[in-house]
């Protein structure tokens, strides 16, 4: 690497000129390459990457091309890196930068707004309206700029949270998921202790929602799915009722364990055809229902029912407002544990391996992290 005047490095931190970086070649193929070690610029930072978690939009990204958006357009054949779940080690610093120092430990958030648009000034860098303009200064790895499934990565000083010693790789790599789910349900939704909540799908970022509005002080929290093992996660997590869907009615089965009342928030993260129907019917009159997950298709939705109940709606894109520092804060206090969804890790070169067992929840896999220093493929205990 160029080290130049302005830039400050470490021996304790030697830095290469290159390094390992998967690239995404046409739709689901992904190749091991070597790409030159990014140089972090004004108010950056180079981050050793020592873990990434596989999230279902890097699934989506690698199969479909969408929600990424490389140079205006698709993905593919691009020399475009994925992957946006990542932790690590600050190992350089950028001209100017003194709020971190070289060697500490950080997980990253995915967004650095342009910092100028109304949005950005908001604290909704998230929906940034300059998104995907990198003149601007708009960043969102993995989505509109190479990501995290490489060595080393530059990101902005405002992506960056701080993490204790005590926190490991792997439970690093969720603290994005959690500040996900807490944005919708706090930043965006202002949830506050003593309101219900039903979370609809329990996957990454349901069953980490269960377990933030859970840690606020939310009840009761009812998780709704179809599978019984990640129910039990669920529960473990804090819900104080599951429903499995298959055997009984969501929206009865909601009200009846609410008093026969409707709730107060839906976080709707299934996706399934009739979610939105359902989560309308779940909430009652002025209730507010979070939508973070992507349908495939357009549903018909009961209009009629959320103006006659005066319902709110809302899409939720990824996790603004700083909300990722909160989410940190409950889990290095160890309100809940986090690493109850992690369940394999793979070593970076095992990537295709580890993306296979995220797609196909092979061996019940829900959360598969990849680490770049040598490590033996392992299914972590769920006990
Ligand atoms: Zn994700
Ligand atoms: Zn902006």
């Amino acid at each position: 690497m160029d080290t130049g005047a302005s830039v400050k490095t470490s021996a304790d931190f030697p830095l290469p000129t290159t390094m390992k970086a998967w690239v995404l070649g046409d739709p689901g193929e992904l190749k091991l390459t070597e790409k030159t070690v990014p140089r972090p610029k004004r108010a950056e930072v180079l981050v050793r990457i020592d873990a990434v978690a596989i999230c279902a939009t890097d699934l989506e990204i690698i199969a479909h091309g969408s929600p990424a958006l490389i140079e205006g357009g698709m993905p593919f054949n691009k020399n475009f890196t994925p992957g946006h779940e990542y932790m690590g080690t600050v190992v350089a610093l950028g001209p100017g930068v003194d709020e971190y120092r070289i060697g500490q430990r950080v997980t990253v958030e995915i967004h650095a707004g342009c910092g100028q648009c109304k949005r950005c000034r908001e604290g909704m860098y998230t929906s940034c309206l300059n998104y995907g303009a990198g003149d601007k200064g708009h960043r969102a790895n993995g989505f509109t700029t190479d990501g995290g499934f490489c060595e080393y990565q530059v990101n902005n000083i405002n992506t960056l949270v701080a993490i204790p010693d005590a926190m490991s790789d792997e439970e690093a790599t969720l603290v994005v998921t959690a500040g996900t789910a807490m944005y919708g349900l706090t930043e965006l939704g202002g949830l506050v202790a003593g309101e219900s909540v039903v979370v609809t799908g329990p996957g990454p970022i349901g069953l980490l929602g269960v377990a933030v509005a859970k840690a606020l002080g939310a009840a009761p929290v009812i998780l709704t799915g179809t599978r019984d093992n990640r129910l039990k996660i669920g529960r473990e997590l804090g819900a104080d009722h599951v429903v499995n869907v298959r055997n009984d009615n969501a929206v009865e089965a909601v009200r009846r364990l609410n008093g026969g009342r409707g709730v107060d928030y839906v976080l709707e993260c299934s996706g399934a055809p009739n979610a939105v129907n359902d989560a309308i019917h779940m909430v009652s009159r002025g209730g507010k229902v979070c939508l973070a997950a992507f349908p495939h298709d357009e549903t018909r939705v009961d209009v009629a029912h959320i103006v006659r109940d005066n319902i709110y709606l809302y899409g939720i894109r990824g996790e603004g407002k700083s909300a990722t520092h909160r989410a940190e804060a409950l889990m290095s206090q160890k309100r809940f544990d986090a690493t109850k969804i992690h369940t394999h890790t793979f070593a970076l070169d095992d990537l295709p391996t580890a993306i296979r067992y995220a797609r196909d929840r092979v061996d019940d896999a829900i959360k598969v992290v990849v680490k770049a220093k040598g490590v033996a493929a392992q299914r972590v205990a769920a006990e």
